[in-house]
């Protein structure tokens, strides 16, 4: 099969690789569509601690079974499908709780296992006997199956900030998961939304795709006061870090309201994530600070429900399809802002 392999930074090469069979609890899914997600771009750059090349990355995935292996019920060869990224150890109590994704040992695919930038992919029997493959609804394209994994993560961080009619919600960074965000907030009930970042540009093509009352470029101007002057003083109910700054973390506790919730969603770099934290200020306005990382099955129902119900337009959120041979080329609008989802279409 036609594969996109990593080799390295800055080295992807399209090659002929074997084909992977389903062997005894596996499965092989004929990969239809898969987007490129801001961790494949930063592997790409720079490599990634679970990434041994050569390795075919990408995990937002949507496909058809292609092969069952022995022993794999509830799955058909020809159903349309996608599959949760994190692959736990199935013993822990997080992972029988269905939390496969904070699982201490957990894996993945697409970084230890192989991923979705090519023809097929085989679904390791640990991922399979974690129920881990879930249908797609005839209504959704695979195009829209792709983004379901970015989805997930946003929802997987909103389930914890209790999003309520006539919430205010500030979304720092302009990237797609950052108007993913917006969005689910604005469907769970956020009657003001904000958006800041420091491009302008990017900020005013956000304002194209989805519904935002107020955008704040922060490199012009003082985001606190812009948010606190917008609220009468009262701040943010909602605030969300979709970008590696840690500024912005800093920032989301100066602008939350009394009782507000703070979801640190983007990742910082790990020589350098220690920030300066008032925890007075979270004492006296009863702040919650929440973390999240990447998704488990229910957050990818939930987001299939959302797009197939149409409450979430799915679709705009993909500004290009190219085929596997460009992946350098989608990579690379990513890297230059210019693209929300790249989805490659292998
Ligand atoms: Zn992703
Ligand atoms: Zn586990």
């Amino acid at each position: 099969m036609k594969a996109a392999l990593f080799l390295g930074p800055e080295q992807m090469e399209i090659r002929e690789i074997p084909t992977p069979k389903a062997e005894k609890g596996e499965v092989v899914i004929k990969v239809k569509a898969c987007a490129i997600c801001g961790t494949d771009l930063r592997t790409y750059r720079s490599g990634h601690k679970k990434v041994k090349p050569p390795q075919v990355i990408g995990h937002e995935i949507a496909g058809i079974i292609c092969e069952v292996g022995e022993g794999v019920s509830n799955i058909s060869a020809g159903e349309p499908v996608t599959v949760v990224t994190s692959v736990g150890c199935g013993k822990c109590r997080l992972c029988r709780a269905g939390r496969e994704n904070i699982c201490a040992k957990a894996e993945a695919l697409g970084y230890f296992y192989p991923g979705g930038f090519a023809e097929y992919i085989k679904i390791p029997a640990e991922s399979v006997a974690q129920n881990t493959i879930i249908k797609l609804p005839a209504s959704i394209s695979f195009e829209e199956g792709a983004v379901v994994e970015p989805l997930s993560c946003a929802l997987n961080a909103q389930t914890f900030l209790n999003i309520q009619q006539g919430d205010r919600a500030v979304v720092f960074g302009a990237g797609p998961i950052g108007l993913m965000h917006l969005e689910l907030a604005r469907a769970k009930g956020a009657t003001e939304t904000f958006l800041i970042d420091i491009n302008s540009e990017r900020l005013a093509n956000s304002a194209r795709v989805v519904k935002i009352d107020h955008l704040i470029n922060s490199a012009e101007k003082d985001p606190v006061r812009e948010v606190m002057d917008l609220t009468n003083g009262e701040g943010a109910d909602v605030i969300i870090t979709a970008n590696p700054a840690k500024i912005t973390h800093e920032l989301a506790l100066k602008m939350a309201a009394i009782r507000g919730r703070i979801s640190l969603f983007g990742g910082l770099p790990k020589d350098d994530s220690v920030i300066n934290f008032d925890s007075n200020i979270v004492h006296y306005r009863e702040l919650g600070v929440f973390g999240a990382f990447a998704s488990a099955r229910p957050e990818y129902e939930e987001a299939l429900s959302l797009i197939a119900s149409g409450q979430v337009d799915a679709r705009k959120f993909v500004t290009h399809k190219l085929p596997l041979e460009k992946i350098t080329e989608g990579l690379n609008l990513v890297k230059e802002g210019k693209a929300l989802k790249v989805v490659i279409l292998p």
